[in-house]
């Protein structure tokens, strides 16, 4: 079976994760792609198949006999996707040799155009797989699903010698907690890539340092007669603590290494106000400096409006993978031969973002990321084509060669 076959087969099962949930998973829906990912693996003969009470899958291809002690390589996908876009069936639409023009999404009226995609023009010739403009794909990470169970299927099927190989798919990564329950002595990988990026042949491994930072406010409300020299507005005070942060190190102002502090949501009344914000940088030093830079903005508008005005909590997200990476940097060094030999052209991206690999990576299972032929994820324009599956999973294949070596 191609790739594509078993992606077009997941995206119309539907599995929203919900951030506002507190069970793990978030979302019994994702149980429904989970119980048919189990089936499948257990029709491939994998061993050690599992499905567990939070939704993870796992399962095992032996190595082949004499290469026992060779790395264990795992490979991860998750099974939600994000709740945007997904409130009904997704239907997708395969156009086959792709004119690398505008293309109209079904009767949606969105149009798919090379003018907003530029790489568009490059898949021209191929068959291209979209939405019909009114859900998402699930490409972001059914995709990645798709290409490892072809990958242990044509592993099985050529008869290519390789050394143990541990595959995992996980549940709710889209809303951050897609390694909470991970098993790493159950997957039993020595070092495993998600298969999670945009474009085949691209390797990640510099994702941001990521937190959260929420300022709560608390005004002094008095009638607005008699407020002179009395009244502080909660409201008026978080619009300067905004105005404190540099205009443009906002996820429009900046790209590829440059960090920012991001605006998620604000509320605000005279007598209590709130600024939601998340912060992302490469680099762990810059990262710092973002939060002492708040932390000196709470300090300074207390001394200005009265202590207690302002508290700032920072909640940490994820960590930089780089320097855990660096101590293996085989995982890239392999991956980008894998590529060339796949004859694809290697890309290196930094993330701008995370991934469930930087998690695993400080948990001990060094991970980087790599593409899967997808693009523009998250949205009704996601798209993905037949042949950056196929190339994605013989990139796959050529990375356990190298490490059967
Ligand atoms: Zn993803």
């Amino acid at each position: 079976m191609r790739a594509y076959e078993r992606l077009l087969k997941y995206a119309a099962i539907r599995t929203p994760s919900d951030e506002k949930s507190t069970s793990s998973p978030s979302s019994e829906c994702q149980f429904d792609l989970a119980r048919i990912l189990e089936q499948e693996m257990k029709e491939l003969n994998l061993t050690d198949v599992s499905l567990d009470e939070h939704c993870y899958v796992y399962g095992k291809l032996p190595a082949t006999e004499g290469l026992e002690d060779k790395p264990a390589i795992g490979f991860i996908a998750h099974m939600d996707t994000v709740s945007d876009f997904c409130d009904h069936e997704i239907r997708p639409l395969i156009t086959e040799n792709y004119d690398g023009k505008d293309l109209p999404l079904g009767d949606s009226g969105l149009v798919l155009s090379p003018e907003n995609f530029e790489h568009l023009k490059e898949l021209k010739g191929r068959t291209l797989i979209t939405t019909d403009g009114t859900t998402v794909l699930g490409a972001d990470d059914k995709a990645g699903i798709a290409e490892i169970l072809t990958l242990a299927e044509q592993l099985i099927e050529q008869k290519i010698p390789h050394g143990p190989i541990c595959i995992a798919f996980t549940p709710d990564e889209e809303i951050g907690t897609g390694t909470a329950h991970f098993d790493l002595e159950k997957f039993g990988a020595d070092y495993a890539y998600t298969l999670d990026g945009d474009t085949e042949g691209e390797i990640q491994y510099e994702s941001f340092n990521a937190c959260k930072a929420e300022f709560d406010i608390k005004g002094f409300n008095v009638h607005p007669g008699s407020g002179k020299d009395t009244m502080i507005n909660a409201s008026l005070v978080a619009m300067e603590i905004n105005s404190l942060l540099p205009g443009m190190e906002t996820p429009r102002g900046t790209e590829e290494y440059e960090g920012f502090y991001h605006l998620t949501s604000m509320s605000g009344e005279c007598a209590k106000a709130h600024l939601s914000y998340i912060i992302r940088d490469h680099s762990t030093e810059f990262f710092e400096a973002r939060k002492a830079t708040l932390r000196l903005i709470e300090k300074n508008m207390n001394a200005k409006w009265g202590e207690g005005t302002v508290t700032l909590t920072i909640k940490e997200q994820y960590k930089n993978m780089a320097r855990v990476i660096a101590d293996c940097i085989h995982l890239i060094d392999n991956a980008k031969t894998a590529c060339e030999n796949a004859g694809v052209t290697p890309v290196m991206p930094p993330i701008r973002g995370g991934t469930d690999g930087c998690q695993l990576s400080f948990k001990g299972l060094p991970c980087p990321n790599l593409g899967t032929g997808g693009h523009a994820y998250h949205g009704p324009y996601e798209h993905i084509t037949v042949e950056g599956m196929d190339l994605s999973v013989a990139i796959a294949i050529e990375l356990v060669k190298l490490y059967a070596k």
